[in-house]
């Protein structure tokens, strides 16, 4: 999980007098009596490529959906560029959509799966030759123009997709699960071509996918959705280091929870006692914490050391026996228990030369972390 997006510190969502270019204000979306999409509310900026992440079922195609004019929110507002599109349809929007089947005509060849709406509208026959022609360039696949759909590759025909989807300059492109039907490697690459398109044209993205690891690649902002709501909004890093629920903390990556009450809390610290710990546990976090509340660490197995000695008067300590040891190569993944019965994964690197004594099965251990390592989760 170490594969993220790094974006520009002056992030547009940090900028609260920018207009954003999508504004969804408390959007529901009522499937007779179920709710799909629960009282949304989100602000997209210009440039982001942004990411609805979620199970299956969590709502993220409705979203989107509706972003494109594909369906009316049951209540509440959407708007684009500053103007209220809640009831405008999808083709007088500034948006275009890529859908996962793609869609292309199997009758038409590539150069004119691309132009076809280029055509629709008028434009002239030569305009229209040049802008297929960047546009073929710009996915890198003008060798391929006199194709028809058949003789293309998934990854050749997700290419001239996105193409088709980026040839009348739309302000928004949104993409439902772009790169579902490719296999996993051409996916990891096809990611990175993606973002770098993005980046290029500066065209706002809007992104649903279920891959964890697809959106922490390529986005600048995440909204993990559940059940038809917004469980967070942030940069893949925060979500990662600062999952704000359980539901966030679980969904993204492994993590070790805990649950205590905190019995002390100073300037930007807490601490918490866990009935499963050995120690009073230490955690950095400016929010104010009532003592004696209830609430959940989170602790990435990542962030965990095995210490040489147990300190009676430290915090952040645990210690347990070595059950499981999974390699994974560059790492490996070791799972302890503790004396009540609680599981804690950790990860270490493999890098110890193979002399050195490696971590064993049953072998106790006394493991720590520090108190900027660990999460606070109140929900
Ligand atoms: P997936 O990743 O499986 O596509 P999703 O997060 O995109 O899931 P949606 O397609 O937005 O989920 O569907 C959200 C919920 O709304 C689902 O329970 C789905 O069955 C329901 N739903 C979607 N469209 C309709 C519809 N037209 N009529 C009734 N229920 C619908």
């Amino acid at each position: 999980m170490n594969r993220v997006r790094q974006f520009k510190p002056e992030e547009p969502w940090q900028a609260p007098e920018e207009e954003p270019i999508v504004r969804i204000e408390n959007v529901t979306k009522r499937f007779g009596a179920f709710y799909a999409v629960d009282d949304i509310s989100l602000h997209i900026h210009q440039g982001e490529f942004f990411s609805l992440l979620g199970s299956s079922g969590c709502g993220k195609t409705t979203l989107l959906r509706m972003l494109a004019g594909f369906e009316t929110p049951t209540s509440g507002q959407i708007f684009i560029d500053g103007q209220d599109v809640t009831n405008i349809p999808p083709y007088e929007r500034p948006v275009n959509m890529m859908f996962q089947s793609y869609a292309l005509f199997p009758h038409m060849n590539v150069a004119d799966n691309i132009a076809f709406g280029l055509k629709q509208e008028g434009m002239a026959k030569s305009e229209r030759q040049d802008r297929v022609a960047e546009l073929l360039s710009l996915v890198q696949i003008e060798q391929l123009a006199k194709r028809k759909p058949h003789q293309l590759s998934g990854g050749q025909r997700q290419r001239v997709a996105l193409a088709r989807s980026l040839a009348k300059h739309p302000k928004i492109l949104l993409l439902d699960e772009p790169l579902g039907a490719l296999d996993k490697k051409l996916r990891e690459q096809t990611q990175f071509e993606l973002v770098n398109i993005q980046e290029r044209l500066g065209i706002t993205f809007v992104v649903v996918t279920h891959d964890q690891e697809e959106a922490m690649t390529m986005s600048s902002r995440i909204a993990l959705m559940h059940e038809g709501r917004i469980e967070q909004v942030d940069p893949p890093r925060r979500l990662y280091e600062f999952p704000s629920t359980r539901y966030a903390a679980s969904f993204i990556g492994s993590v070790n929870l805990f649950d205590g009450y905190v019995v002390q809390q100073d300037d930007d610290q807490v601490l918490v006692q866990c009935d499963e710990a050995d120690s009073l546990l230490q955690v950095r976090h400016s929010q104010p914490l009532v003592p004696g509340m209830a609430v959940t660490l989170a602790l990435r197995p990542e962030k965990v050391r095995v210490l040489k000695d147990f300190d009676e008067e430290a915090p952040n300590q645990l210690r347990g026996q070595i059950k499981e040891i999974a390699y994974l190569g560059d790492v490996s993944i070791y799972h302890v228990q503790l004396p009540g019965g609680k599981w804690v994964q950790f990860t270490q690197p493999n890098v110890q030369a193979l002399a050195e004594q490696p971590l064993t099965w049953d072998e106790e251990v006394t493991l720590g972390w520090s108190a900027n390592s660990c999460g606070v989760l109140t929900e």
